[in-house]
């Protein structure tokens, strides 16, 4: 699998039981559909809002940043913002394949949340997770 933001070499690195596909070049991550389903499960999160269909589901958000195609089916996907204190700017695949996190992007969202305590919700505590792969917290 080829990174949907650079092109670079994606391995596939487990953490805490989950498997995650992990650009060594720009940090990103791409989780599939039934890996982000494992990870809401792991954190406890069960029962929605963040499953692939639901993410879909958010309106779309308009941004400079170039669409990128889903790893999967080679279709451009839908660029939406999770996380309700601090949004993160994520891309998901309107076929349900997965959804991609760009890792500077996870980075900068962890930076801010630190002072703010504001990761209590479902979607903050992802991007925590995300943010303990990405090793960025001090
Ligand atoms: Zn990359
Ligand atoms: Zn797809």
């Amino acid at each position: 699998m080829d990174c949907p933001a650079c092109k670079g070499v994606v391995v596939v690195v487990e953490y805490q039981r989950i498997e995650l596909d992990y650009c060594t070049k720009c940090y990103g991550v791409w989780f599939d559909a039934g890996e982000l389903a494992l990870l809401t499960e792991r954190l406890g999160l069960e029962g929605g809002s963040l499953t692939v269909s639901e993410i879909v589901a958010l309106p779309e958000k308009r941004v400079a940043e170039k669409a990128r195609r889903c790893p999967i089916c080679r279709k451009k996907m839908k660029k939406v913002t999770i996380g309700s204190a601090s949004e993160v700017l994520i891309d998901v695949c309107t076929r349900g394949h997965g959804v991609w996190f760009d890792g500077g992007e996870v980075g900068q969202v962890l930076g801010q949340l630190k002072d703010k305590h504001a990761a209590a919700d479902k979607q903050g505590r992802v991007i925590d997770f995300l943010g303990e792969v990405f090793h960025v917290r001090g």
